[in-house]
């Protein structure tokens, strides 16, 4: 099941997992990522330290410290340099790997914000294609699917989007 929510993902609960927009050094920073890092607690982020880094693209996973979920799912989506320096495919496998990690470790919910739409600049329309055609393929290899959106227009735009994709 694909769900489209709108909230702070930080505060998601009756889900296994969510997925944190990291950057590749994994060191925290300022939108998701820093909100995530200061509910979790500083145990989280010693683990990211011990894993080091992740390339764009790929996902890694910690515990989930403080937060009401089992795991977080650490992807690098793509900076925005206009589209033809492969972001669409990178922001494509953030999606898959970080699906791909999540099946590795049976989690069987999985929560995402909007990956490289924020600080990163990836147009959100063109994001938001790519995040839920991504989730479509995975959808019945898990029992839920969730889009967790910030703002009100980011909804919209997930609910059209899926509404479209699905004929
Ligand atoms: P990136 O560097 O990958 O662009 P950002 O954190 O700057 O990551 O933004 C990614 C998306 O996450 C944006 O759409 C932003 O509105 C959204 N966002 C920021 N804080 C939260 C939060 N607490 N919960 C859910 N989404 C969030």
């Amino acid at each position: 099941m694909i769900t489209i929510k709108l909230g702070d993902i930080t505060l998601e609960e009756n889900i296994d997992c969510i997925v944190n927009a990291a950057n590749e050094r994994l060191v925290g920073g300022g939108g998701v990522d820093g909100a995530i890092h200061r509910a979790a607690g500083p145990s989280v982020m010693t683990e990211c330290r011990q894993i080091g880094s992740c390339p764009t693209g790929s996902a890694v996973i910690t515990s989930a410290g403080d937060l009401k979920v089992l795991h977080i799912i650490h992807t690098v989506g793509p900076i925005w340099y206009g589209g033809a320096q492969g972001e669409p495919q990178q922001l494509k496998d953030a999606y898959y790997n970080s699906f791909k990690k999540a099946l590795e470790y049976k989690i069987k919910s999985i929560a995402f914000p909007a990956i490289s739409t924020g600080v990163y600049g990836y147009p959100k329309n063109e994001a938001t294609l790519i995040a839920l055609s991504v989730g479509l393929e995975f959808e019945s290899k898990f029992d839920e699917i969730r889009y967790t959106c910030f703002s009100k227009s980011d909804l919209t735009n997930y609910q059209l989007t899926l509404h479209k994709l699905r004929g």
